[in-house]
């Protein structure tokens, strides 16, 4: 299996690790801090001992490092690997944001008001469709940015502990109701910075898709 460096430390951004097996363009190892695409997340771009890694994905227990070309590469060889991390500290701020954005949009707009699927995000936004059974109050909508960003600028803790002592990692804001989520995200709030918050194209009936951006 490959150890998931990413939930030990999300702020690990170069490890070494040993080659477990090679297909063609893709390499697994026994240890990572590459983080899978999944759970409408992109997966994580950047090198391995200098050869471009152009995604990152899961395979049961292992994760498949998506190299731009073969590789020469040998079984049980050490690489070193690092990741764009100015790719994945904009998705940590967003993903963070998102978690907030969740908890301010159930004040603002009642408690049926959640999350209808994954959801998409990358280093540009994150984008959430929510159920809506009514139409969205424009005004509300601003009010939710603005609540956010004053949360974001009260500096409060983000912790994560595991679940049991089971794979299952929970997070808490202080102030809100821990969750489970297994991404990756910043110490504080602060660190997220301005957001943006707008109304993207209508998802479907009942539904409302929220963008999250940073401004900064
Ligand atoms: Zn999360």
């Amino acid at each position: 299996m490959t150890k998931e460096l990413f939930r030990i430390d999300p702020y690990m951004k170069y490890f070494d690790a040993k080659v477990l097996q090679i297909e063609k363009n893709i390499v697994v190892l026994d240890q990572t801090c590459f983080f899978p695409q999944g759970g409408g997340q992109v997966g994580d771009i950047g090198n391995l001992s200098g050869i471009k890694v152009v995604n990152s994905l899961k395979e049961g227990d292992l994760i498949q490092h998506i190299l731009e070309s073969e590789s020469n590469f040998t079984l049980n060889q050490i690489v070193h690997g690092q990741i764009d991390w100015d790719r994945r500290y904009k998705i940590m701020r967003l993903h963070s944001a998102a978690h907030l954005v969740y908890y301010v949009m159930q004040e603002v707009f009642g408690s049926s008001c959640k999350p209808s699927s994954s959801g998409l995000l990358d280093d540009k936004k994150d984008r959430s469709d929510y159920l809506f059974n009514e139409p969205l109050d424009r005004q509300k909508l601003i009010a939710v940015e603005e609540k956010v960003n004053k949360l974001i600028l009260d500096s409060l803790p983000i912790s994560h502990e595991k679940f049991n002592n089971e794979d299952r990692i929970t997070w808490r804001i202080s102030l809100f109701a821990p969750m489970e989520c297994g991404g990756t995200h910043v110490k504080n709030t602060k660190e997220i910075g301005k957001i943006n918050i707008k109304r993207g194209s209508k998802p479907g009936r009942g539904r409302e898709r929220i963008e999250i951006s940073l401004s900064e």
